[in-house]
C-alpha cells in the first residue's frame, strides 16, 4: 500500500515537473500533448524512447493514426531532430491538428487513413528545442550521428567531426552508441516501416538559404540514391500538379557531403533488407525568406532559423501544407504512379539528367 502511494506520488510530482518545465521552455510538447488528447479514438500514441534535462524526464513521442496493417503503405513525419529549428515540429502539430478536425466530417481523409498508415514523430530532440541549440542536450548533431561516414565529406567541420561537443556538428564520440533520440527513430523505422510496400519519410528543417528545398539522399556521396527513378516519377507528379511550387528538389550533396546522415544510414540499411521504395525526404524551409523581411531576426539565433512575426509564421505553416497534402495522397495511390519496368529506365535516365549533371563539375 505504501509503495503504491509513492509511486502514485511520485508519478504525480514527475508530471508536475514535466509540466512547468515545458510552459516555461518547450510549448511545443503542450501543444503535441494535447493533441494527443484531442484526438482520442484516432491516434495511437506511443512514448518511444526518454531523454533528460538534468532530473526532468522528457518523453519522444510517436503518433500513429490509419492502418495498423503490416502492409500498407507508410508515410513517416518527422519534425524537431534541429532543436533551434522549432517551425519543423511547428508545422508538424499544425497538420495534425488539421487531420484531427478533418477526421470528424471528412469522409475521403477516413478512407485514405484506412488504406496508409501515418506516423508523426513531431518533436525528436526536447531538450535541444527548449535549451535553443541545434544538438541534443549531449552536444550532438543527431544528423551527423549515425555510424556512416561520408566520402569525400565537405566542408569541413559542418560536415561532423569528433573534435568537440561544444563546437556545432558534432558527431558524438565513435566508441559510445548512437544517442537516444537517433536510436529511438531508427529503432522505429525497422520495426514498423518493415513490411510496407512503400515507405515516403519527410523530415522537417529549416535555416538553409532563400528557397524551400527538398532534398534526398545521398548527403554522404555524390551518387544519386537507388531509387531515384521512383522520386523522379513522384517529383514530376507534384510539378504537374501544383506548376507554380515554390520547392527546389535536389539531392542534399549538391551543397554539402556529411558524416553520420541519419536518412542515409536508414535509407541504406532498408535498402539491404528490403525491395520495397523507400524515399527519404528532408523539407529545407529557407529562412532568409523570413529573414530579408525582418533584419531584425538576424539579432537572435532563433530568428535565423524561425519566423519570428506571428502572420509570417501563420503564412509558413500554410505554405506547406500543399505539399504534405500531396504527399499524403501520393503514398495512398503509391501503386498508381511508381515506375512500372518499362518505364523506369526513362525516369532514372532523365534524374540523372537533371540531378546527377552538377556531380561532373565537382
Ligand atoms: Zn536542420
Amino acid at each position: 500500500m505504501m509503495d503504491t502511494l509513492l509511486d502514485i506520488s511520485n508519478d504525480i510530482s514527475r508530471h508536475t515537473v514535466l509540466a512547468d518545465y515545458c510552459r516555461q521552455r518547450l510549448p511545443e510538447m503542450r501543444l503535441v500533448q494535447r493533441l494527443i488528447r484531442k484526438g482520442e479514438g484516432y491516434l495511437r500514441p506511443d512514448v518511444i524512447g526518454t531523454v533528460y534535462d538534468g532530473a526532468v524526464e522528457l518523453p519522444l513521442y510517436s503518433i500513429e493514426l490509419g492502418s495498423t496493417r503490416a502492409d500498407a503503405p507508410v508515410m513517416l513525419l518527422c519534425g524537431g531532430i534541429h532543436g533551434i529549428e522549432r517551425i519543423g515540429s511547428q508545422l508538424l502539430i499544425a497538420h495534425l491538428a488539421t487531420l484531427i478536425h478533418r477526421l470528424q466530417w471528412d469522409e475521403c481523409l477516413k478512407q485514405t487513413l484506412t488504406e496508409i498508415r501515418l506516423i508523426f514523430l513531431p518533436l525528436l530532440n526536447p531538450v535541444g528545442m527548449a535549451r535553443g541549440w541545434r544538438s541534443n542536450g549531449q552536444g550532438v548533431d543527431l544528423m551527423r550521428n549515425a555510424p556512416i561516414d561520408a566520402e569525400m565529406p565537405s566542408p569541413w567541420l559542418v560536415s561532423g567531426h569528433r573534435l568537440a561537443s561544444w563546437l556545432p556538428w558534432y558527431r558524438g564520440n565513435a566508441e559510445q552508441p548512437m544517442q537516444p533520440e537517433a536510436q529511438a527513430l531508427c529503432d522505429l523505422v525497422t520495426h514498423q516501416c518493415a513490411t510496407s510496400p512503400f515507405v515516403l519519410a519527410l523530415d522537417c528543417h529549416s535555416g538553409f538559404g532563400m528557397r524551400d528545398r527538398v532534398w534526398f539522399p545521398y548527403a554522404g556521396s555524390n551518387r544519386l540514391f537507388e531509387h531515384v527513378a521512383e522520386l523522379h516519377a513522384l517529383v514530376r507528379l507534384f510539378e504537374r500538379a501544383h506548376p507554380h511550387h515554390p520547392y527546389l528538389f535536389e539531392p542534399q550533396h549538391h551543397h554539402y557531403r556529411t558524416h553520420g546522415d541519419l536518412w542515409d544510414y536508414l535509407y541504406s540499411e532498408y535498402h539491404t533488407r528490403h525491395d520495397a521504395a523507400f524515399l527519404p525526404l528532408t523539407l529545407e524551409m529557407g529562412s532568409w525568406l523570413w529573414v530579408k523581411k525582418n533584419l531584425r531576426q538576424m539579432t537572435s539565433y532563433s530568428g535565423l532559423f524561425n519566423p519570428t512575426v506571428p502572420h509570417r509564421q501563420r503564412r509558413t505553416l500554410r505554405r506547406h501544407h500543399a505539399l504534405l497534402t500531396f504527399l499524403i495522397d501520393a503514398v495512398r495511390s503509391w501503386h498508381n504512379w511508381i515506375p512500372a519496368p518499362e518505364t523506369r529506365a526513362r525516369h532514372q535516365r532523365y534524374a540523372e539528367r537533371r540531378w546527377a549533371r552538377q556531380d561532373s563539375h565537382r
